[in-house]
């Protein structure tokens, strides 16, 4: 097991202000940022491009040993980690709903993640981590320190969808981003590996009334005491 003392995770369905805080609190503490959900995205997008036939584990195989995934720090505090797939920029493709969608099939795949999973756990046995994602604190790093849990309401989660892909220039339909969400979530939340849930020593924190700088501030007073896990 990977030295987690100084791993701090968080997880929470699509919407609910992950990865916002976590480059915030990441940033606070000069601690890393491990976006999960974008290396989910990565292997999605490569599993696509290449037609494959994703009931085919040997297939899969192949592809997971064709893939190389880097993360590069963010290059501002509002702007999203960089993800090279096989050393091409594919930043902007992972983030459309569409291959979010994609990134939540692939993730039930037992193969993609073990495979992802492992990556993860290498990169927090450097240390100083903050990692976000559905199952950083139950699967992927099960002994770290502090652990968050953020939730809000399907409609708040949707309409910040909404907002966050207008704001990069996309034309979406709210309900439909809010159908997709719940969608995800549902996946996400019913699946057999690694499903999506507050792990028992996690602090879970409702965002749906609160701004990004108010959770942010939870989360780091909470680090901060060390507190355990308790409702807020
Ligand atoms: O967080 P993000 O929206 O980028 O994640 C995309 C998808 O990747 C999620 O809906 C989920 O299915 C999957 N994922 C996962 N485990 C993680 C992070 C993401 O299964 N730790």
């Amino acid at each position: 097991m990977p030295e987690t003392m100084n791993v701090i995770t968080i997880d929470g369905p699509s919407g609910v202000g992950k990865s916002t805080i976590s480059r915030k609190i990441a940033q606070a503490l000069g601690y890393t940022y491990l976006d999960t959900g974008a290396m989910y995205r990565a292997v999605g997008l490569y599993l696509v491009e290449n037609e494959l036939d994703l009931s085919d584990d040997l297939a899969v195989q192949g592809a997971l040993e064709n893939i190389r995934i880097e993360l590069l720090p963010s290059p501002g505090e509002n702007e999203e980690t960089r993800v090279l797939l096989n050393g091409v920029d594919v930043s902007a493709a992972i983030r459309t709903p569409e291959m979010a969608m994609i990134a939540s099939r692939v993730s039930a795949l037992p193969l993609i993640r073990a495979r992802l999973t492992a990556l993860q756990q290498d990169i927090g046995a450097e240390g100083c981590v903050v990692a976000e994602g559905r199952d950083t604190g139950t699967v992927v790093f099960p002994s770290a320190r502090h652990k968050f849990f953020l939730d809000a309401r399907p409609e708040e989660r949707a309409r910040r969808r909404v907002l966050q892909l207008r704001a990069r220039g996309e034309a979406v339909d709210e309900q439909q981003i809010l159908q997709m969400t719940l969608e995800r979530d549902k996946n996400d939340r019913e699946r057999v590996i690694a499903p999506l849930r507050q792990a028992e020593d996690a602090l879970a924190i409702d965002t749906t009334n609160r701004d990004i700088d108010e959770v942010a501030a939870l989360v780091l007073e909470s680090v901060r005491k060390g507190s355990p896990g308790r409702e807020r």
